[in-house]
C-alpha cells in the first residue's frame, strides 16, 4: 500500500511505543522511513529493532522537539536522503510526573506549558519545515487520547493538552487542505506504554477500557498501526481534520 512512498515516524521510545507499532506497518507496506526518537540516548537500542524486525533500513535520526535547530537538523538530512516526504506521523506527548500525580488544579504554569509544548506545539513545528518536501500533498497524523472529552481521573493536563491537539488538527487542515495535505488524529484506547505507565493508576483506565467497550477488550498497538497505514494511505483520500477512535469502541458508552 506505500510502496514508493516516504514517511517520517516521531516518537519511538522501545518496543511499547505506539510509534513502534506504526513503523512496523508502514514499513511491512513497503515505505521508505525515517524514525525519529528524542535522543542519541534511544539510537542503539531502536537500531538493534529495526535490524531485527523491519524489512526495509530505515534512516535513524534523533531530535528533541523542542529544539528548533535540532527539527531543521533532521528534516536537512531526511531530504538528503529522500528528497521528498508523503506522510508524517506525530506520536509525542509529555507532561511531568508531579502535574500527572496531583489534581488538575494544582498544575504548575511551567508544567502546563511544558505539557502544552512538547504534546501539543511540537505538531505544528514539525509539520512546518515537513510541508516543503510534501511537494505532492501528504498526509499528517497524529495521537490522542479520549481524555481531550471526557474528565479522565489522573489524566490532568495531558487531557487539556489533547484537546488543543485536536483543535490543532482541525486548524492545520484548514489550511493545509488547498496543498493537498491530510491532517487527522488516531484517538487510542490505552496501551501500556512507557508514557502510560507515568500516569498513576493506569491499570484501572485499561481495565475500564476493556470492560465497558462494545468490543469488550482492549486495543492492540497493533490496531493503531494498521489504522495508521490506512491514514498514510490512498485508501483515506478523503478523510482530513477528523479524530478516529481506535479504542474497542469505548468513546460511544455512556459511562
Ligand atoms: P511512548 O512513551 O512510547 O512515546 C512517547 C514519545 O514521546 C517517546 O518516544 C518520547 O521520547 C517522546 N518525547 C517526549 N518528549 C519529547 C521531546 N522533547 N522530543 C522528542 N520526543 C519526545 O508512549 P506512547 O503511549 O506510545 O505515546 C505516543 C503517543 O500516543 C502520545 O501522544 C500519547 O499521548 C498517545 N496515546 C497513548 C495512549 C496509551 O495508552 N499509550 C493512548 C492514546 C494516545
Amino acid at each position: 500500500m506505500l510502496e514508493g512512498k516516504t514517511g517520517v515516524v516521531f516518537g519511538v521510545a522501545n518496543n511499547h511505543s505506539l510509534a513502534w507499532s506504526i513503523t512496523k506497518a508502514l514499513d511491512s507496506a513497503g515505505a521508505g522511513l525515517a524514525i525519529s526518537c528524542q535522543g542519541e540516548r534511544f539510537i542503539n537500542k531502536i537500531q538493534k529493532l529495526t535490524a531485527e524486525h523491519l524489512k526495509n533500513k530505515p534512516l535513524l535520526l534523533a531530535c528533541d522537539v523542542q529544539d528548533e535547530q535540532q527539527i531543521a537538523r533532521l528534516y536537512e538530512q531526511i531530504d538528503a536522503a529522500f528528497g521528498r516526504l508523503d506522510f508524517l506521523v506525530h506520536s509525542i506527548a509529555f507532561a511531568s510526573r508531579e502535574d500527572l500525580e496531583g489534581t488538575f488544579l494544582q498544575t504548575s504554569r511551567d508544567g502546563f506549558r511544558l505539557a502544552m509544548e512538547i504534546s501539543v506545539y511540537s505538531l505544528l513545528a514539525v509539520t512546518r519545515l515537513a510541508i516543503p518536501l510534501m511537494r505532492e500533498g501528504g498526509s499528517i497524523i497524529t495521537l490522542t487520547y479520549l481524555g481531550s472529552r471526557r474528565f479522565m481521573p489522573h489524566y490532568n493536563v495531558m487531557g487539556v493538552a489533547k484537546a488543543a491537539l485536536e483543535s490543532a488538527v482541525r486548524y492545520l487542515a484548514g489550511e493545509l487542505g488547498p496543498q493537498g495535505i491530510r491532517v487527522n488524529a488516531l484517538s487510542a484506547g490505552p496501551v501500556n506504554t512507557l508514557s502510560a505507565r507515568g500516569i498513576r493508576d493506569f491499570s484501572s483506565f485499561l481495565h475500564t477500557a476493556a470492560a465497558k467497550a462494545p468490543l469488550q477488550r482492549n486495543i492492540s498497538g497493533e490496531e493503531v498501526g494498521d489504522a495508521t497505514l490506512f491514514l498514510c494511505s490512498d485508501l483515506s483520500r478523503g478523510i482530513t481534520g477528523e479524530i478516529i477512535y481506535v479504542d474497542a469502541g469505548f468513546h460511544i458508552t455512556g459511562t
